[in-house]
């Protein structure tokens, strides 16, 4: 048996085989190629051999996802019939003597950067269609199995790190567990394991590539792995698994309960979610509402700039479905660690200080005024609260909500339907917000107390940066003080406080955070029952 310890993000335990996650790395070369014909029919075979991939990628998702979706491959097939793309690349290999990767490497970019300079939105978008046709040819000529990333049994999926991007494209019908050699327990990524739940380790620094199939044993409990357990240890750990379960089972009796303490003070506990196929976790745990909709997921799973339709379809879906329980949908948040090829963010030294959030919002205000509009539609069906990110000052949040009022009297014009009253309320989540909380909560109908980036920023601690942990302390007496200063902020001027930072979901915290005054509590799904049996135990009159 063999052991590697790792550091906890999501307890509980996961048993099967071991599958090392191994996204592919391009090393092309730039020397000159001996043949440059045989080059030109690697280059058509590969051709050919991606459009029949993208055929059935269509006709999957012709059947999986509909005509909208699929449309995507059928749009690829047909670039790969382009003539100035495919010349490009011919040009490569016949004048400059490049082999077919380089040429694919170059001619592809070429293009792709060629569409993201165009002013359409429609043709910058085409870039990432680009980008990704280019892995697909470098794949097939370097003999990339793709199809096998994540294996084809379940599995406890290893990996360097997974991108937020990544982790939502994961199948998680495949995995039993999650992984990582690298990762920070507040990053995104950490987040979506948590909101998966899944049995999830990172820093796990010594998983050695021989144990790829190997049995295994992921023990959350005690942040290990172990390779080819003895008998006696599987015994143990499939007792405990198997408890773990019933566990689970209890807590389901807590449904339709509300989550009131001994001494009657009652809280709200919703869900945090990333889109539409969370649904069914916030119905199944029997939260009261959905504190935060991070909308940032409807972009990270798109292709393309979701249109506004495409977006208030996603919004509808989940408002109404809900309805009438408040979703609280917070605008696109992308930046920092959540990259997107197709908006074309320029690389940046710092880029959790840097041009993301509400700062992208406000300064592509087309883009910004596409989601408040598919927002506002969607209030229509159901009980929708809108929220703003990365706040720090007054004038942003008055900024917000003209281009708000500007995009209601649009739809007013249009004779759109759109909610007469919708809650509009701030993250923060930033210090310059604790401390101009009082002005600020006269500007909105409620605040959410994001602790993921508080901390990051007052402790100034990259939540990113995995070699940080050891100087990590999620219960910092100063961000436990930004959260009260801004719990008794809102209160002064009569609006409601809510945390939805992963903190909310700490259950060492939950006595402190109803002794502050805290109104709401919007966690991962899974959490929503566990904290209403600590809430039910809990007296404030001691
Ligand atoms: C936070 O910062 O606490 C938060 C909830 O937002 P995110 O984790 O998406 O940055
Ligand atoms: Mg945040």
């Amino acid at each position: 048996m063999q052991v590697a310890t790792g550091t906890k993000i999501v307890n509980g335990i996961a048993i099967g085989k071991l599958h090392i996650y191994k996204a592919p790395v391009y090393e092309i070369s730039e020397a000159q190629a001996e043949d440059p014909i045989q080059e030109l029919n690697r280059f058509e075979q590969a051709r050919v051999k991606v459009q029949e991939q993208q055929h059935a990628l269509y006709e999957k998702a012709l059947k999986t996802a509909g005509e909208e979706s699929a449309g995507i491959f059928e749009a690829h097939e047909l670039m790969l019939d382009d003539d100035d793309l495919i010349d490009g690349c011919k040009a490569i290999m016949t004048e400059q003597k490049k082999g077919a990767e380089y040429a694919v490497r170059e001619g592809f970019d070429n293009v792709a950067q060629m569409f993201s300079e165009m002013d359409d939105p429609y043709f910058q978008a085409r870039s990432a269609d680009i980008i990704d046709l280019k892995n697909a040819m470098l794949d097939v000529l370097m003999g990339n199995d793709t199809d096998s990333l994540q294996g084809t049994e379940p599995s406890i999926l290893v990996a360097e790190d997974f991108t937020p991007s990544e982790t939502v494209k994961l199948d998680k019908s495949l995995m039993l567990g999650m992984i990582t050699r690298e990762g920070s327990s507040n990053s995104h990524t950490a987040i979506l394991a948590r909101s998966m739940n899944l049995p999830t380790l990172i820093q796990c620094k010594d998983i050695s590539d021989d144990w790829e199939g190997k049995f295994a044993i992921l023990d959350g409990y005690n942040s290990c792995l172990y390779i080819e357990p003895t008998p006696d240890l599987i015994e143990t750990l499939t007792n405990k698994h198997n408890e773990d379960l019933k566990k689970e089972a209890l807590l389901q009796e807590l449904k339709g309960k509300s989550n009131t303490t001994i001494d009657g003070r009652t809280i709200r506990v919703y869900a945090n979610i990333g889109g539409p196929s969370d649904i069914g976790a916030v119905q199944a745990n029997d939260a009261e509402g959905v504190g935060l909709f991070r909308s940032e997921f409807v972009y990270l799973n798109s292709k393309e700039d979701p249109s506004e339709e495409e977006q208030f379809q996603a919004y509808k879906r989940v408002v109404e479905t809900l309805a009438p329980k408040l979703v609280v949908i917070r605008t696109c948040d992308i930046g920092a660690d959540k990259t997107i090829d197709y908006m074309n963010l320029d690389k940046e030294e710092n880029p959790a200080l840097g041009y993301r959030a509400i700062r992208i919002c406000l300064t592509r205000k087309d883009f910004f005024k596409r989601q408040l509009r598919a927002l506002l539609r969607a209030s229509a069906y159901g009980n929708l609260g809108i929220m703003f990110p990365m706040i720090i000052s007054l004038r942003e949040v008055r900024e917000c909500k003209e281009i708000l009022a500007e995009c209601r009297r649009e739809l007013a014009n249009e004779g759109v339907k759109v909610a007469d009253k919708i809650e509009v309320g701030i993250m923060v989540e930033t210090p310059a917000a604790v401390l101009c909380a009082d002005e600020l909560a006269q500007e909105v109908d409620f605040f959410s107390l994001g602790t993921n980036d508080l901390t990051q920023y007052t402790c100034a601690l990259d939540r990113q940066n995995a070699k940080l942990e050891p100087f990590s302390d999620t219960h910092h007496p100063a961000v436990l003080r930004a959260i009260q200063m801004t719990i008794e902020a809102g209160h002064r001027h009569g609006i409601w406080v809510g945390i939805c930072g992963e903190l909310g979901a700490d259950q060492t915290l939950t006595e402190t955070f109803l002794r502050m005054g805290v109104d709401e509590l919007s966690v991962n799904a899974k959490s929503v029952l566990p904290l209403r049996k600590i809430i039910r135990s809990i007296d404030l009159s001691k």
